[in-house]
């Protein structure tokens, strides 16, 4: 995945950190890697396992709902089974607390 800086444009590797023109600190697309694999509340479609996926490994979420739709249809049950495993076994996203900000990673 691509990373933009939002100041100048310039496009920069995934793993930058500040943008090699301008200088300025690159923060907006970075917490996408390396979640933790919760199913999160916000953005989810049936039990969040997609999104979760999606999330923790920093896949595009669209392509993980395409292949776990046809994958429903063609795998002859197996992502169905797979999702349903995802669905208990992922824990849930454990929103935080009003009043307290989000965990900085
Ligand atoms: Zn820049």
């Amino acid at each position: 995945m691509a990373l933009f800086c939002h100041r100048c444009g310039t496009g920069l590797p995934a793993s930058a950190r500040f943008c090699s023109n301008c200088g300025s600190t690159i923060f907006v697309a970075a917490p996408m890697a390396g979640r933790p694999l919760v199913r999160p509340i916000a953005g989810r479609q049936i039990a969040g396992v997609c999104i979760g996926l999606a999330q923790a490994n920093a896949w595009d979420v669209a392509v993980v709902r395409i292949v776990a739709v046809v994958g429903f249809f063609f795998s002859g049950g197996l992502v169905a089974v797979a999702y349903l495993a995802g669905w208990i076994g992922i824990p849930e996203e454990i929103l935080p607390m009003p009043g307290f900000p989000p965990p900085q990673q």
